[in-house]
């Protein structure tokens, strides 16, 4: 849709020419958000695609994708068959197939940012031990865990005029079995509950993230396979909505939580 209150639309090449950023700006990244409801709050839309940022790469111990990556590319791309994991990753994106326009414009910094408690690629991020680098207008980076990285619905830790500049995985976890898992009432609904869950064969060192059934991703404090989960469950609060009560959350996560614990041992087993 327009958006006829922006006035000024800019393009940088580099965050240096960037100047007064101020409240009523935002980074444009795929759009496919920012475009799609009024954004009556803002005046300054900076549109990234020219910092290209878009890359895939491996540096040192981790795989490196930037922040403007179109989630398609993710899809695409070539990967390396060892990365098991790079499987839940696909997944995770799979799910917004019901929009393909989505898939195509949408980015990784874009998903992430934008922070929706159904957001897919968080709880796979976390799963997978990635640590987000933020870049202020000084050129200045910082590293944060991804799951220290949303604190609610909508909200993360950015301060203004902060950016996503890229995600870093550590290429050890991508060697790890991932298995995505999701439930909403229709296939093109917004999820209710998502868990993500992530083993290591080899140490038998486990990990398990749940999404959409609370307002921000949460990595359960569980650390094996064989554990008892659902105490971990009952003191976390989970979204109490017209769409579904926090009651019917926890009973779906769980739900997802076997599945997905089912799905881990049965690869395991056939490995
Ligand atoms: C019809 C529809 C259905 C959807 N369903 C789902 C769903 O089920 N699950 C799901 O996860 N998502 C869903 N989405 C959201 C979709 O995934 C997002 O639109 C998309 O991920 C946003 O990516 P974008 O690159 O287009 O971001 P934009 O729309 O360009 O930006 C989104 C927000 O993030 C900020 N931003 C973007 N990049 C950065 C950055 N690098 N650093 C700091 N801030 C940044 C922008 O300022 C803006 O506030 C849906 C969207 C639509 C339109």
């Amino acid at each position: 849709m327009d958006l006829p209150n922006i006035e000024t639309y800019l393009r940088p090449k580099n965050l240096q020419t960037i100047n007064n950023w101020d409240k009523d700006w935002a980074w444009l990244a795929g759009g496919t958000w920012l475009f799609s409801e009024p954004q009556p709050q803002l005046r300054v839309l900076v549109d990234m695609q020219f910092l290209d940022w878009s890359e895939i790469k491996i540096q040192e111990e981790n795989l490196l994708i930037g922040a403007t990556c179109p989630l398609i590319k993710i899809l695409q791309y070539s990967w390396q068959s060892e990365w098991t994991a790079i499987a839940g990753l696909k997944s995770a994106i799979s799910v917004l197939a019901a929009s393909l326009k989505v898939i195509n414009m949408a980015t990784v910094g874009g998903n992430l940012c934008l922070a929706l408690s159904v957001g897919t690629l968080a709880p796979i991020m976390i799963a997978l031990g990635a640590k987000y680098e933020i870049w202020n207008l000084q050129g200045e980076a910082r590293l944060v865990a991804a799951e220290d990285f949303q604190i609610g619905s909508r909200q993360t830790i950015l301060q203004p005029s902060e950016v996503l500049r890229r995600v870093l995985i550590p290429i050890e976890t991508l060697k790890w079995r991932v298995n995505y898992q999701r439930f909403g009432i229709a296939a093109t609904d917004p999820a209710l509950a998502i868990v993500v869950s992530a083993y290591n064969p080899e140490n038998l060192q486990f990990k398990c993230v749940i999404g959409a059934s609370v307002p921000a991703p949460k990595l359960l404090d569980c650390h094996h396979i064989n554990i008892n989960y659902s105490p971990f469950l009952k003191n976390i609060e989970f979204i109490n909505n017209p769409k579904a009560s926090a009651t019917y959350r926890r009973e779906i996560t769980q739900t997802l939580i076997k599945r997905s614990l089912h799905q881990l041992q049965l690869t395991n087993t056939h490995a």
